[in-house]
């Protein structure tokens, strides 16, 4: 355990990440997985420290101005929930809280660990209670070396366990590295999640300048390629060209690169998220039939937003002046100024169509495809 509590960098407990308001009245990780952005913030291989409670987590949410009621909601992104007693005693009350508020926004749970049965029971209940609640196991098949606290036999046992419960999984997929990405550990990744889990969803390497020394410990090939700290996410190539045919060995299991992708799927919503018809939408994202035909129809239907309507979403988002510009041929919103990355997922989110924004470089935020940062492949 790191005992240098003092150097410990705390998130606002409501924020908008990339995709998802992102909800932290816990923050801090008992494990210490290496490629974790959690090092650098002090808060990895540390105890859980409460910042909020549940009544008060749920009061933040709700007068946050990234709040609206159907917008995804990822719980607890700065620990593991399911780590320790005290973060699932938590999310336990919060669930309570959320379903006696009458919130039935999407709830995203992201774990490593196991999840106990009482609490299972707990996810099931929410689940009948009308929230529809969806959780991402992160497998990868990397080790102990690496993901360094993680049991990864308890993890690899509750896919069947959560899916027999009828809990919704997504596999996250993320990172790759050279040593993960041998076709035989692919392959028992991807069979694995195939037979558990709704989808997968599958993303790279996220490599924050101040990390760059750190990470290259793991993968050295990070501290002589150009870019790597600018991109979306880091691949190795053979990671990458696995992620884009899993279709040919599980023609049934769909892989998304998009996470609002992943979760339109799992929840049988159209995308609202400004992918349908991109390149990742195309040629990426190995979506089924059904999921597809319903981003189809929901898109035929909705009307291309006029610049008045533009304008007034910039100004509710503090933007009020900023020169933009509106494709003719699609949707997409050009904002011709630096953008914090929360500010454009939204707009997205706002106007239900992509926003392009400039880097703002003094965004504590990674970068990230909807800051409209490219994948950079190695090898
Ligand atoms: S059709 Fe495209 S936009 Fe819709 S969920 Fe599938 S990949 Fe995403």
């Amino acid at each position: 355990m790191n005992l240098l509590v003092t150097s410990r960098v705390r998130t606002p407990v409501v924020d908008q990440h990339a995709t998802w308001i992102a909800v932290n009245p816990v923050q801090g990780c008992p494990k210490r997985c290496r490629y974790c952005f959690l090092h650098e913030r002090g808060q990895a291989g540390v105890a859980p420290e409460v910042l909020a409670d549940p009544a008060r987590t749920v009061e933040m949410l709700l007068a946050s101005p990234f709040y609206a009621p159907t917008r995804p909601v990822a719980l607890y992104t700065w620990t593991d929930v399911m780590a320790l007693p005290v973060s699932r005693e938590h999310l336990r009350s919060t669930l309570l809280e959320l379903d006696q508020r009458g919130v039935r926004n999407p709830l995203v749970l992201i774990t490593k660990c196991h999840v106990p049965d009482d609490l299972i029971a707990d996810l099931v209940e929410a689940r009948h209670r009308g929230i529809p609640l969806v959780v991402y196991l992160s497998l990868s098949g990397l080790d102990d070396s690496v993901e360094r606290g993680v049991r990864h036999a308890p993890l690899w046992e509750t896919f069947p366990r959560l899916a027999a419960a009828g809990i919704p999984i997504v596999h996250y997929w993320r990172p790759g590295t050279p040593a993960s990405s041998t076709s035989e550990v692919m392959e028992r990744v991807l069979d694995h999640a195939a037979a558990h889990a709704a989808c997968t969803m599958a993303a790279g390497l996220k490599v924050e300048s101040a990390a760059l020394t750190r990470l290259a410990d793991m993968w050295p090939d990070l501290a002589t390629t150009e870019g790597v700290t600018t991109a979306e996410g880091v691949y190795p190539r053979a990671f990458w060209e696995f992620i884009h045919r899993t279709w040919q060995r599980h023609p049934g299991h769909p892989l998304f690169h998009t996470n609002s992708c992943a979760l339109a799927h799992v929840l049988g919503r159209p995308d609202t998220f400004g992918v349908f018809g991109g390149t990742t939408c195309r040629l990426r994202n190995n979506c089924p039939v059904p999921q597809r035909s319903r981003c189809h129809d929901a898109d035929a239907v909705r009307a291309r937003p006029d610049e008045a309507y533009v304008r007034a979403a910039l100004r509710r988002r503090g933007l009020g002046d900023v020169p933009f510009t509106l494709a003719t041929d699609t949707r997409d919103v050009t904002v011709h100024a630096a953008v914090a990355t929360a500010t454009a997922a939204a707009l997205t989110h706002d106007l239900r169509t992509r926003v392009h924004v400039d880097r703002d470089q003094a965004d504590g935020y990674w970068n990230s495809g909807t800051a409209g940062a490219l994948p950079l492949i190695i090898g």
